[in-house]
């Protein structure tokens, strides 16, 4: 399928692996030219390398922290002007509900939640402008279903997704559209890093933790970075117009839910 997006330029955030990149590789695979970002150089740089040298777009790596103002500054400094934004961000550490502190909540409303905010209101201006542009918030499947675990996560990602309820529909009158897509559990180091706590937690081999968390799948396996970076280039397409404000499960059929 032609995404019809060919030539535009996009800004995919926390990008050097995982779902991000596979946002971004999807997003190259259909001819945009890319910014990515992520802390660490060296491993952003050959992942900005290796996207480049596999779809022949210009890729620009730019190391930064997205959860601070200096670091957005610095990736909006790469491209002040991009159609298509992917926000993105690392998750926050799971817990109790009674171990969280105000700061504890501040850290995860800061990346979670603030960041994206301040990303798309520095890029919505200029894309509403054109009359064209695209925002992809990778948000969570417990925006639907709540991991108690992650009550961190919950709070900051249902904050951003009352924010791009109402936004969304504020600008898709200008040619701009926004959704959320809401990855359950895909194969990435946070997935993991996760499994590792189960570990811990219980005893039990990694193996064990991947196989008893991927009973809870009807899909019986956890999902791929390129499956869910499909999805994020279709809501980044031309054919993607019509979709607004929309929080699109990615998840196996895990959230047991009809709508
Ligand atoms: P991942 O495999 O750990 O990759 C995270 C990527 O983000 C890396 O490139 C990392 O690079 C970058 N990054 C992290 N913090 C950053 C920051 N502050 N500034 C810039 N870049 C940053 O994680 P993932 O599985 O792709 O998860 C992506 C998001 O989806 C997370 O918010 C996660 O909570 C959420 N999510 C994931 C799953 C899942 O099953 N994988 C399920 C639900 C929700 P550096 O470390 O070098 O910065």
């Amino acid at each position: 399928m032609d995404l019809g997006i060919k030539g535009k330029q996009a800004i995919v955030c926390a990008a050097s692996k995982g779902l991000g990149r596979g946002c971004a590789e999807a997003l190259a695979e259909a001819g945009v030219d890319l910014v990515i970002n992520a802390r660490s150089d060296g491993v952003l740089r050959e992942a900005a390398r290796e996207i480049a040298g596999k779809y022949g777009v210009k890729v620009t790596p730019v190391a930064a922290d997205i959860t601070t103002e200096e670091g957005r500054a610095k990736v909006l400094a790469a491209m002040p002007a991009p159609d298509i934004l992917v926000n993105n961000a690392g998750g926050p550490p799971p817990g109790m509900w009674h171990d969280w502190e105000r700061e504890d909540f501040i850290k995860a409303l800061d990346a979670n939640m603030l960041a994206p905010i301040a990303m798309m209101k520095a890029v919505l201006p200029g894309m509403m402008d054109k009359g064209w542009g695209r925002v992809v918030n990778i948000t969570s499947q417990s925006v639907k279903s709540p991991i108690a675990v992650l009550g961190l996560s919950n709070s900051a990602r249902a904050g951003l997704t009352g924010y791009v309820g109402g936004t969304s529909r504020q600008v898709a009158g200008s040619g701009v559209n926004i959704n959320n897509l809401l990855p359950g559990i895909h194969a990435t180091d946070r997935a993991m890093s996760l499994d590792q706590s189960v570990v811990a937690a219980q005893g039990i081999t990694l193996e064990e933790a991947k196989a008893q968390r991927a009973a809870t799948i009807p899909a019986g396996r956890y999902g791929t970075s390129e499956e869910f970076g499909a999805m994020c280039a279709f809501l980044c397409s031309q054919k993607a117009g019509y979709i607004v404000g929309q929080n699109i499960l990615l998840d196996g059929g895990a959230v047991n839910a009809t709508f």
